[in-house]
């Protein structure tokens, strides 16, 4: 019989009231029952947000250096544990090691950054316009936050949200993704072995539709922080703009890699593959398109097959292996018949185009490396996000046209140029209208102390990681001191007294 997990609401370890659960199996090998998880509901959802609430009220008080200090010991302890979290996360979610590894060091990363922002949270003292008075801001946690994470990045996303919000101040609820609720798990069992207060933290796992809407409609979680999809995104917008709530959305993308005539063709190549099949492709990040130059064109996707068919297929935790499986079968359906589509478009499959299988192949939802040409701008192929190892080359005759290709997505997340030219280089970082540029390197890749978004259907403006993301789990509240002893009306007495 499989172990049964459980919700962390109320400062205590507790089975979901509704008394269902669901099963997380490992996508490399369905035989692989990894366990069961809440299938909680509404009431769970009402005791995470009141015992919040309570938690809220004492961590608040709290100075941040103390509240960073605890953020030091959550790194510590995610070093500690690094290898233990990336074997979780790869059995349950199927990235291979090397980038599970990844995910963590990420989290550790955000818990330090996190940790010396405790020293900082830098408000300003400005000077009054009018004599014996003081103006000054500061930064102040504003209540329960909701943060609902996708399965790709199971450590690192929820870090991303949990850590600042909780230097800042604040009480969380999170609801992880359901393929990838293991991870959370040990989370947040690293979060209470650290020292954060029992109801300053609540875990309910669950459905999107049934937890994470009972989460996001609550009206007194006034903070809403949700990565995944475009669709999911905007069913959340709704509620939340109606309730007037804080928001921060991270969603879809169709990022590309521009390779000009001029680059170096070997480090393009590189970074195609580690860009385009890197977990999978199932990033947000990922490069689903390959713009090429004319002139480069048919060299450059001679090797690139060569080297995409080389890569090898299997399980995550096994040594030597490059790619992993996609989450689940709806995502296989999807890459599937997104391949028709891109035939129906007219496009060519120079390899790849199917689900992979033979020997413990067929136990997972494997989709081999595919690479497509002839997609043409304006077709689905070259506008959708795909969510998989599926790679749309499109050919450009110069830079202006890879811009205009670039930007006709309604994404706008990441982009990238290879080129030996600056000038190339610099128009780039100006034209490409994407949160992200990344010149000669992939699409993929971020750094904690810098501020990670998009533009356009990507994001709603706001930014994770960086010192940026404080903004959005803090208010900034403006004091005025007056010492003057008599009442001064700002820009009456000031101005009234004034020679001019
Ligand atoms: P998803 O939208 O299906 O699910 C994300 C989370 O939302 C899950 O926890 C899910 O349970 C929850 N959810 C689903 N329906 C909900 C609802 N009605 N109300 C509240 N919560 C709900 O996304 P996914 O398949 O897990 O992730 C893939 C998507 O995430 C891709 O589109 C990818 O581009 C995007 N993503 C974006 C970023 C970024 O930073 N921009 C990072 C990673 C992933």
């Amino acid at each position: 019989m499989a172990e049964k997990h459980l919700n962390f609401i109320g400062g205590e370890w507790v089975e979901p009231a509704t008394g269902e659960y669901f099963e997380n199996r490992n996508p490399a090998d369905q035989t692989d029952l990894i366990g069961l998880w809440p299938r909680s509901g509404k009431e769970d959802v009402e005791r995470a947000v009141q015992s919040a609430k309570r938690g809220f009220e004492e961590w608040r008080r709290r100075p941040a250096p103390e509240r960073g200090e605890i953020m030091r010991r959550v790194g510590d302890l995610m070093t500690a544990r690094k290898d233990e979290l990336s074997r979780v996360m790869t059995r349950e979610m199927g990235k291979v090691l090397k980038e599970t590894g990844g995910d963590v060091q990420e989290g550790i990363d955000t818990a330090y950054f996190a940790a010396t922002e405790g020293r900082r949270l830098y408000g300003k003292t400005v000077p009054s316009e009018l004599r014996d008075k003081w103006a000054m801001t500061y930064r102040r946690p504003i209540g329960v936050c909701g943060l609902i994470t996708p399965f790709n990045f199971p450590l690192a996303i929820p870090t991303w949200k949990g850590f600042p919000a909780l230097l800042s101040g604040n009480s969380i609820i999170l609801k992880p993704a359901e393929d990838t609720p293991h991870t959370a798990t040990l989370l947040v069992e690293i979060l209470l072995e650290a020292g954060i207060p029992a109801e300053v933290v609540q875990l309910v796992h669950g459905l999107g539709a049934e937890v994470g809407s009972a989460i996001v409609e609550h009206p007194d979680v006034p903070v809403i922080s949700f990565t995944g999809s475009t669709a999911t995104g905007s069913i959340i917008g709704e509620t939340c703009g109606r309730m007037h709530k804080r928001l921060s959305l991270e969603m879809g993308g169709k990022n590309a890699q521009i390779v000009m005539a001029d680059a170096d063709m070997d480090l393009a190549i590189d970074g195609v593959l580690w860009g385009a099949f890197g977990t999978t492709g199932q990033r947000c990040t990922a490069t689903s398109r390959l713009l090429l130059q004319d002139e480069i064109h048919d060299e450059f996707l001679e090797k690139l097959v060569e080297r995409a068919r080389a890569l090898r297929l299997g399980n995550g935790l096994e040594d030597g292996v490059d790619v992993g499986p996609l989450i689940h079968q709806r995502a296989l359906d999807k890459n599937t018949a997104y391949v028709e589509i891109a035939k129906q478009e007219g496009a060519r499959v120079l390899t790849g185009g199917k689900r992979a299988t033979g020997g413990k192949l067929d136990n997972g939802y494997f989709f081999e490396p595919t690479i497509l040409a002839d997609v043409k701008p304006g077709s689905r192929l070259a506008l959708e996000e795909v969510f998989g190892p599926v790679l749309s080359v499109i050919r450009f005759k110069d830079l202006d046209e890879a811009f205009r290709i670039n930007n006709e997505v309604q994404y706008g997340l990441s982009s990238s140029l290879y080129t030996r030219d600056t000038r190339n280089a610099f128009r780039a970082m100006t034209e490409l209208d994407t949160g992200i540029t990344y010149i000669n390197a992939p699409t993929i890749g971020a750094e904690a102390h810098l501020p990670f978004g998009g533009v356009k259907m990507t994001g709603n403006g706001h930014r994770e990681g960086g010192w940026e993301v404080y903004e959005f789990y803090t208010e900034t509240k403006v004091v005025y001191v007056d010492y003057s002893g008599r009442l001064q009306r700002a820009q009456i007495d000031n101005y009234d007294a004034s020679p001019y």
